[in-house]
């Protein structure tokens, strides 16, 4: 039976990460380690509590000694921990640099010296930069434009090299923009959503032309496992497949589906820095590893409001019940 940490998995896309690996039979064990900054919460991870193959360590990917003592006893790794919003970014360029490289150095450092079977590291497309046209494999040239990518590029670089060097049995996922329940709401759609259920303004960045590949994370979780379990080491894999809309065309979305209209719409200033588009070409995913998306946006978009509905209220979300078992 296998046993998995990973990180950074009271956040949102590792938290169903968990949830998926959980309902796989060949799991014997899964740690979680999370800091639970602002982005992670304990309730995300509310579905496998009573799991008796789950276990959560509260803890910094900083923190070496506690990473290497939880690597030791797992024999795969799937780091998702990050600092993760671009916004952020712009003021606190130094905490994403030490969360998401040096906090993926000590993690590395630890995998390579208990010699893990399989080391995932959860990437972004936004490390290629605008692309204006066309689509980026993964051969790309990295480009990234704001803090937040330039960090995950990095960290993407440094968990390579622990192949090239080590050996280390590294893959690297590449996904585009994932939605679903348990976003934290600073990121567009659960932002836009959560404004627009307490009847606040949604602001438009610029003039809303920018272009995103919309992805449910539950299909880019689908592909992680798909990397975890077939990826071939020292490779990188690009997760898409999802909806391609600018900002614009995802606003009059959401705002149809909360029955709003365009006057709840305020324009704002673009962001200092903002990628006209990117588009990743995800044909290995799909030739090598079978991956295929499996989530409609209409669906996906759906399920997502009703969940904010029904978990958020007047601006916070409804907090369920105590931590995690095994929580420290
Ligand atoms: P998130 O912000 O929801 O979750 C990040 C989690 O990491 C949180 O639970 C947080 O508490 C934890 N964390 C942060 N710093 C930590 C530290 N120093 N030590 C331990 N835990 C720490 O992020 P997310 O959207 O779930 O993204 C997860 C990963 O996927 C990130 O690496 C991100 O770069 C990548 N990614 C995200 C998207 C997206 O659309 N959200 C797309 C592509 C790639």
């Amino acid at each position: 039976m296998r046993t998995v940490l990973v990180t950074g998995g009271a956040g949102f896309i590792g938290s169903h990460f968990v949830e998926q690996l959980l309902r796989a039979g060949d799991i014997g064990a899964v740690t979680v380690l999370d800091a639970l900054t602002y982005a992670g919460d304990t309730n995300n991870l509310a579905g496998v509590r009573h799991d008796a193959r789950f276990t959560f360590v509260e803890g910094n990917i900083l923190d070496a000694p506690l990473v290497d003592s939880l690597v030791a006893g797992h024999d795969e790794v799937v780091h998702f921990a990050a600092e993760s919003h671009v916004d952020r970014s712009f003021s606190q360029v130094a905490e994403f640099l030490s969360t998401n490289v040096a906090g993926t150095n000590t993690l590395l450092d630890a995998a390579q010296r208990h010699g893990v079977s399989k080391f995932v590291h959860v990437s972004t497309d936004e490390v290629y930069g605008p692309i204006r046209t066309g689509v980026a494999t993964e051969k790309w040239p990295l480009r990234p434009t704001v803090p937040y990518a330039a960090s995950k590029a990095a960290s993407d670089l440094i968990a390579l090299s622990y192949y090239q060097t080590f050996g280390l049995p590294v893959c690297v996922t590449r996904s585009s923009n994932n939605y679903g329940p348990r976003q934290f709401p600073e990121k567009l759609i659960p932002a836009f959503v959560t404004k627009l259920l307490q009847g606040e303004l949604v602001p438009l960045h610029g003039d809303g032309g920018h272009v995103r590949n919309w992805l449910h994370v539950e299909d880019n979780c689908a592909g992680v496992d798909l990397v975890l379990r077939q990826g071939v080491p020292g490779e990188i894999y690009n997760i898409g497949g999802g909806t391609d809309l600018s900002t614009r065309e995802l606003t009059g979305l959401l705002l149809e589906a909360l029955g709003a209209g365009w006057e709840s719409v305020r324009n704002v200033p673009d962001r200092r820095s903002n990628d006209i588009r990117y588009a990743i070409d995800w044909t290995k995913m799909a030739d090598e590893l079978g991956y295929q998306p499996r989530r409609q946006l209409a669906d996906g978009l759906s399920e997502t409001v009703a969940w904010y509905t029904d978990h958020w209220v007047g601006g916070s979300r409804q907090r369920q019940s105590a931590s995690p078992s095994g929580a420290r």
